[in-house]
Protein backbone atom coordinates (compact mmCIF):
# COMPACT_ATOMS: atom_id res chain seq x y z
CA UNK A 1 0.00 0.00 0.00
CA UNK A 2 1.25 3.55 -0.50
CA UNK A 3 0.51 6.70 0.67
CA UNK A 4 -0.70 10.13 -0.96
CA UNK A 5 -3.29 12.91 -1.41
CA UNK A 6 -6.13 13.13 -3.73
CA UNK A 7 -5.19 16.32 -5.39
CA UNK A 8 -8.38 15.71 -8.21
CA UNK A 9 -11.67 14.26 -8.14
CA UNK A 10 -13.31 13.52 -11.62
CA UNK A 11 -16.16 11.41 -12.34
CA UNK A 12 -15.27 8.49 -10.48
CA UNK A 13 -12.10 8.97 -10.74
CA UNK A 14 -9.64 10.17 -8.00
CA UNK A 15 -5.91 11.52 -9.13
CA UNK A 16 -4.00 10.98 -6.24
CA UNK A 17 -0.44 12.17 -5.68
CA UNK A 18 1.97 9.73 -4.05
CA UNK A 19 4.22 11.30 -1.11
CA UNK A 20 7.52 11.43 -1.87
CA UNK A 21 7.55 10.15 -5.20
CA UNK A 22 6.94 12.62 -8.27
CA UNK A 23 4.12 10.17 -9.34
CA UNK A 24 0.36 11.04 -9.83
CA UNK A 25 -1.87 7.66 -10.16
CA UNK A 26 -5.08 7.51 -11.21
CA UNK A 27 -7.51 5.82 -8.90
CA UNK A 28 -10.78 3.95 -8.69
CA UNK A 29 -12.76 3.69 -5.24
CA UNK A 30 -12.73 0.27 -3.28
CA UNK A 31 -16.66 -0.28 -3.53
CA UNK A 32 -17.14 0.34 0.67
CA UNK A 33 -16.48 3.50 0.05
CA UNK A 34 -18.92 3.97 -2.87
CA UNK A 35 -21.72 3.17 -0.35
CA UNK A 36 -20.78 5.57 2.08
CA UNK A 37 -21.54 8.89 0.86
CA UNK A 38 -21.41 10.07 4.50
CA UNK A 39 -18.65 12.79 5.35
CA UNK A 40 -18.99 13.87 1.33
CA UNK A 41 -16.93 10.96 0.43
CA UNK A 42 -13.19 11.10 -0.55
CA UNK A 43 -12.41 15.13 -1.46
CA UNK A 44 -9.51 17.03 -3.11
CA UNK A 45 -7.44 17.25 0.08
CA UNK A 46 -8.09 14.03 1.54
CA UNK A 47 -5.20 11.62 2.94
CA UNK A 48 -5.50 7.78 1.15
CA UNK A 49 -4.20 4.78 1.22
CA UNK A 50 -3.96 3.04 -1.91
CA UNK A 51 -3.10 -0.30 -3.44
CA UNK A 52 -1.68 -0.72 -7.16
CA UNK A 53 -2.85 -2.26 -9.68
CA UNK A 54 -1.11 -4.43 -12.48
CA UNK A 55 -2.07 -1.91 -15.30
CA UNK A 56 -0.33 1.16 -13.08
CA UNK A 57 -3.56 2.34 -11.86
CA UNK A 58 -4.79 2.11 -8.24
CA UNK A 59 -7.57 1.57 -5.73
CA UNK A 60 -8.13 3.60 -2.80
CA UNK A 61 -8.41 1.67 0.37
CA UNK A 62 -8.38 3.77 3.19
CA UNK A 63 -9.21 7.30 3.88
CA UNK A 64 -7.18 9.52 6.84
CA UNK A 65 -8.35 11.54 9.59
CA UNK A 66 -9.53 14.77 8.51
CA UNK A 67 -7.71 18.12 9.98
CA UNK A 68 -10.66 20.39 8.46
CA UNK A 69 -13.34 20.76 5.94
CA UNK A 70 -14.02 23.25 3.53
CA UNK A 71 -17.87 23.26 2.55
CA UNK A 72 -17.58 25.69 -0.31
CA UNK A 73 -15.34 24.30 -2.32
CA UNK A 74 -15.52 21.30 -0.79
CA UNK A 75 -12.18 20.42 0.20
CA UNK A 76 -10.61 18.16 3.05
CA UNK A 77 -7.25 19.40 4.71
CA UNK A 78 -6.86 22.97 3.91
CA UNK A 79 -4.24 24.56 6.10
CA UNK A 80 -4.32 28.43 4.93
CA UNK A 81 -6.86 30.60 3.70
CA UNK A 82 -5.66 34.10 1.41
CA UNK A 83 -8.58 36.33 2.39
CA UNK A 84 -8.00 38.77 -0.65
CA UNK A 85 -9.29 42.32 -0.57
CA UNK A 86 -8.89 45.10 -2.68
CA UNK A 87 -7.21 48.68 -0.99
CA UNK A 88 -9.63 50.01 -4.00
CA UNK A 89 -11.98 49.53 -6.83
CA UNK A 90 -13.92 47.62 -5.42
CA UNK A 91 -13.45 49.88 -2.10
CA UNK A 92 -12.71 47.73 1.09
CA UNK A 93 -15.44 47.74 3.09
CA UNK A 94 -14.67 46.32 6.64
CA UNK A 95 -17.46 44.34 7.33
CA UNK A 96 -17.28 42.08 4.12
CA UNK A 97 -13.98 41.44 5.17
CA UNK A 98 -15.01 40.73 9.12
CA UNK A 99 -17.01 38.55 7.25
CA UNK A 100 -14.91 36.09 5.81
CA UNK A 101 -12.25 36.51 8.78
CA UNK A 102 -15.00 34.89 10.94
CA UNK A 103 -16.16 32.34 8.58
CA UNK A 104 -12.59 31.59 8.51
CA UNK A 105 -12.08 30.98 12.37
CA UNK A 106 -15.18 29.11 12.27
CA UNK A 107 -13.90 26.38 9.39
CA UNK A 108 -11.01 25.98 12.08
CA UNK A 109 -8.64 26.78 9.23
CA UNK A 110 -5.29 27.09 10.96
CA UNK A 111 -3.55 29.81 9.08
CA UNK A 112 -5.39 33.08 8.09
CA UNK A 113 -3.52 35.67 6.41
CA UNK A 114 -5.05 38.88 5.10
CA UNK A 115 -3.55 40.31 1.29
CA UNK A 116 -4.47 43.64 0.26
CA UNK A 117 -4.05 43.80 -3.50
CA UNK A 118 -4.35 46.98 -6.06
CA UNK A 119 -2.40 49.00 -3.84
CA UNK A 120 -0.99 50.86 -7.18
CA UNK A 121 -4.40 52.34 -7.13
CA UNK A 122 -3.45 53.43 -3.99
CA UNK A 123 -1.48 56.87 -4.06
CA UNK A 124 -2.95 59.42 -1.25
CA UNK A 125 -1.31 59.35 2.47
CA UNK A 126 -0.73 55.91 3.15
CA UNK A 127 -2.66 54.63 5.48
CA UNK A 128 -1.11 51.22 6.39
CA UNK A 129 -3.81 49.42 5.01
CA UNK A 130 -5.59 47.33 8.06
CA UNK A 131 -2.37 47.54 10.05
CA UNK A 132 -5.01 47.22 12.84
CA UNK A 133 -5.31 43.94 11.96
CA UNK A 134 -1.73 42.52 11.93
CA UNK A 135 -2.08 44.09 15.23
CA UNK A 136 -4.88 41.45 16.22
CA UNK A 137 -2.36 38.72 14.95
CA UNK A 138 -3.47 38.24 11.03
CA UNK A 139 -0.46 38.90 8.75
CA UNK A 140 -1.41 41.62 5.98
CA UNK A 141 0.42 41.23 2.82
CA UNK A 142 0.13 43.99 0.61
CA UNK A 143 0.06 43.58 -2.73
CA UNK A 144 -0.30 44.61 -6.69
CA UNK A 145 -0.76 41.48 -9.25
CA UNK A 146 -1.17 44.63 -12.06
CA UNK A 147 2.24 45.70 -10.92
CA UNK A 148 4.15 42.48 -9.85
CA UNK A 149 5.23 44.07 -6.76
CA UNK A 150 4.15 41.91 -3.31
CA UNK A 151 4.24 38.48 -5.00
CA UNK A 152 7.01 36.93 -3.58
CA UNK A 153 5.64 37.69 0.33
CA UNK A 154 2.52 36.00 -0.90
CA UNK A 155 4.43 32.96 -2.85
CA UNK A 156 6.37 32.77 0.73
CA UNK A 157 3.47 32.14 2.48
CA UNK A 158 2.78 29.28 0.25
CA UNK A 159 5.16 26.93 1.00
CA UNK A 160 4.48 23.68 2.43
CA UNK A 161 0.46 24.90 2.73
CA UNK A 162 -2.93 23.87 1.08
CA UNK A 163 -4.11 27.85 0.64
CA UNK A 164 -7.41 28.55 -0.72
CA UNK A 165 -8.12 31.76 -1.83
CA UNK A 166 -11.13 33.79 -0.56
CA UNK A 167 -12.18 37.08 -1.11
CA UNK A 168 -15.07 39.35 -2.72
CA UNK A 169 -15.40 39.13 -6.57
CA UNK A 170 -13.41 41.62 -8.77
CA UNK A 171 -10.63 42.22 -5.97
CA UNK A 172 -7.82 40.27 -8.10
CA UNK A 173 -7.79 37.11 -6.82
CA UNK A 174 -7.52 35.82 -10.39
CA UNK A 175 -4.63 37.96 -11.13
CA UNK A 176 -3.10 36.99 -8.12
CA UNK A 177 -2.56 33.55 -9.17
CA UNK A 178 -1.80 34.23 -12.40
CA UNK A 179 1.36 36.17 -11.20
CA UNK A 180 1.53 33.55 -8.67
CA UNK A 181 1.46 30.86 -11.82
CA UNK A 182 4.21 33.32 -13.44
CA UNK A 183 6.37 32.46 -10.56
CA UNK A 184 5.62 28.79 -10.75
CA UNK A 185 7.21 28.55 -14.26
CA UNK A 186 10.43 29.15 -13.20
CA UNK A 187 10.75 26.18 -10.86
CA UNK A 188 11.44 22.67 -11.55
CA UNK A 189 9.87 21.21 -8.46
CA UNK A 190 9.27 17.37 -9.17
CA UNK A 191 5.64 18.17 -9.48
CA UNK A 192 5.86 21.29 -11.38
CA UNK A 193 2.48 20.94 -13.40
CA UNK A 194 1.97 24.23 -14.25
CA UNK A 195 -1.26 26.00 -12.75
CA UNK A 196 -4.02 25.47 -15.66
CA UNK A 197 -6.71 27.92 -15.00
CA UNK A 198 -9.67 28.28 -16.87
CA UNK A 199 -9.32 25.54 -18.88
CA UNK A 200 -11.13 22.94 -16.77
CA UNK A 201 -15.08 22.61 -17.23
CA UNK A 202 -15.83 21.37 -13.93
CA UNK A 203 -15.85 23.28 -11.23
CA UNK A 204 -14.98 21.03 -8.87
CA UNK A 205 -11.93 22.52 -6.78
CA UNK A 206 -9.03 20.53 -7.81
CA UNK A 207 -5.19 21.28 -5.51
CA UNK A 208 -2.57 22.59 -7.37
CA UNK A 209 0.66 21.50 -6.68
CA UNK A 210 2.59 24.84 -5.43
CA UNK A 211 6.37 24.24 -3.74
CA UNK A 212 5.77 21.45 -1.45
CA UNK A 213 2.53 22.15 -0.65
CA UNK A 214 -1.01 23.27 -2.73
CA UNK A 215 -3.49 26.01 -4.13
CA UNK A 216 -6.95 25.36 -4.34
CA UNK A 217 -7.84 26.53 -7.58
CA UNK A 218 -11.79 27.57 -6.35
CA UNK A 219 -12.21 30.57 -4.41
CA UNK A 220 -13.66 29.63 -1.09
CA UNK A 221 -16.95 30.91 0.66
CA UNK A 222 -18.82 32.11 -2.25
CA UNK A 223 -21.89 32.18 -0.40
CA UNK A 224 -21.17 34.40 2.32
CA UNK A 225 -23.92 33.50 5.22
CA UNK A 226 -23.52 32.47 8.34
CA UNK A 227 -26.65 29.95 8.87
CA UNK A 228 -24.83 26.86 10.90
CA UNK A 229 -22.97 29.24 13.36
CA UNK A 230 -24.29 29.50 16.38
CA UNK A 231 -24.84 32.82 18.82
CA UNK A 232 -23.03 31.65 21.68
CA UNK A 233 -19.93 30.66 19.87
CA UNK A 234 -19.33 33.72 17.65
CA UNK A 235 -17.76 35.72 20.20
CA UNK A 236 -15.09 32.89 19.63
CA UNK A 237 -14.47 33.37 16.55
CA UNK A 238 -13.09 37.23 17.26
CA UNK A 239 -9.65 36.21 18.80
CA UNK A 240 -9.30 39.78 19.63
CA UNK A 241 -12.46 39.17 22.09
CA UNK A 242 -10.85 36.61 23.63
CA UNK A 243 -8.80 37.94 26.47
CA UNK A 244 -11.95 39.77 27.77
CA UNK A 245 -14.95 36.83 27.24
CA UNK A 246 -15.49 35.13 30.91
CA UNK A 247 -14.94 38.75 32.32
CA UNK A 248 -18.45 40.06 32.34
CA UNK A 249 -20.95 40.67 35.42
CA UNK A 250 -23.32 38.36 33.32
CA UNK A 251 -22.37 35.25 32.36
CA UNK A 252 -23.33 34.03 29.77
CA UNK A 253 -23.04 37.88 28.12
CA UNK A 254 -24.38 38.18 24.50
CA UNK A 255 -21.30 41.78 24.94
CA UNK A 256 -24.51 43.41 22.99
CA UNK A 257 -27.14 45.33 25.91
CA UNK A 258 -25.80 43.71 29.03
CA UNK A 259 -24.03 45.97 31.87
CA UNK A 260 -20.50 45.28 32.89
CA UNK A 261 -20.01 43.60 30.14
CA UNK A 262 -15.50 43.21 29.69
CA UNK A 263 -16.08 43.53 25.74
CA UNK A 264 -17.77 46.92 25.41
CA UNK A 265 -15.44 48.21 28.14
CA UNK A 266 -12.80 47.16 25.61
CA UNK A 267 -14.19 48.92 23.01
CA UNK A 268 -14.80 52.17 25.23
CA UNK A 269 -10.76 51.86 26.29
CA UNK A 270 -10.15 51.14 22.48
CA UNK A 271 -8.65 47.95 22.93
CA UNK A 272 -10.76 46.76 20.68
CA UNK A 273 -11.10 48.07 16.88
CA UNK A 274 -14.39 49.57 16.92
CA UNK A 275 -15.22 48.71 13.45
CA UNK A 276 -14.53 44.92 14.71
CA UNK A 277 -17.25 45.22 17.35
CA UNK A 278 -19.96 46.90 14.85
CA UNK A 279 -19.31 43.36 12.68
CA UNK A 280 -19.62 41.67 15.80
CA UNK A 281 -23.54 43.43 16.45
CA UNK A 282 -24.21 43.28 13.16
CA UNK A 283 -23.69 39.54 12.58
CA UNK A 284 -25.20 38.81 15.99
CA UNK A 285 -28.72 40.38 14.78
CA UNK A 286 -27.89 38.25 11.26
CA UNK A 287 -27.89 34.62 13.13
CA UNK A 288 -30.41 35.82 15.19
CA UNK A 289 -32.86 36.77 12.71
CA UNK A 290 -32.57 33.61 10.86
CA UNK A 291 -32.87 31.39 13.59
CA UNK A 292 -36.17 33.59 13.88
CA UNK A 293 -36.98 32.51 10.35
CA UNK A 294 -36.37 28.64 10.90
P1 LIG B 1 -11.39 38.21 -9.03
O1 LIG B 1 -12.85 38.36 -9.30
O2 LIG B 1 -11.10 38.39 -7.57
O3 LIG B 1 -10.79 36.95 -9.56
O4 LIG B 1 -10.67 39.46 -9.74
P2 LIG B 1 -9.89 39.52 -11.16
O5 LIG B 1 -8.56 38.89 -11.07
O6 LIG B 1 -10.81 39.05 -12.23
O7 LIG B 1 -9.66 41.11 -11.29
C1 LIG B 1 -10.74 42.04 -11.33
C2 LIG B 1 -10.27 43.31 -12.01
O8 LIG B 1 -9.26 43.96 -11.24
C3 LIG B 1 -9.64 43.07 -13.39
O9 LIG B 1 -10.07 44.10 -14.25
C4 LIG B 1 -8.15 43.16 -13.12
O10 LIG B 1 -7.44 43.61 -14.26
C5 LIG B 1 -8.10 44.18 -12.02
N1 LIG B 1 -6.91 44.01 -11.16
C6 LIG B 1 -6.44 42.87 -10.63
N2 LIG B 1 -5.34 43.10 -9.89
C7 LIG B 1 -5.09 44.43 -9.95
C8 LIG B 1 -4.08 45.28 -9.37
O11 LIG B 1 -3.17 44.87 -8.65
N3 LIG B 1 -4.19 46.61 -9.64
C9 LIG B 1 -5.18 47.11 -10.43
N4 LIG B 1 -5.18 48.43 -10.65
N5 LIG B 1 -6.12 46.33 -10.98
C10 LIG B 1 -6.10 45.01 -10.75
ZN1 LIG C 1 -20.04 40.81 27.68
Amino acid sequence: MQEGRVIKAYNSFFYVQIDEACELVTCKLRGKFKRSRRENGILPGDRVMISRLPDGTGVIEEQLPRTSLLIRPAVANITQVMITVAAAQPDLHPLLLNRFLVLAEWSQIPKIVICVNKKDLYDGEIRMFLSEYEAIGYPVLRVSAREGTGIEAVCGRLRGEITVFAGPSGVGKSSLLNRIDDGLSLQTGCVSEKIKRGRHTTRVAELLPYDGGFIVDTPGFSAVEFTEIGLERLPLFFPDFRPYLGCCRFSPCSHTHEPDCAVKAAVQEGKILEERYEAYLRFFEEIREQRKVE
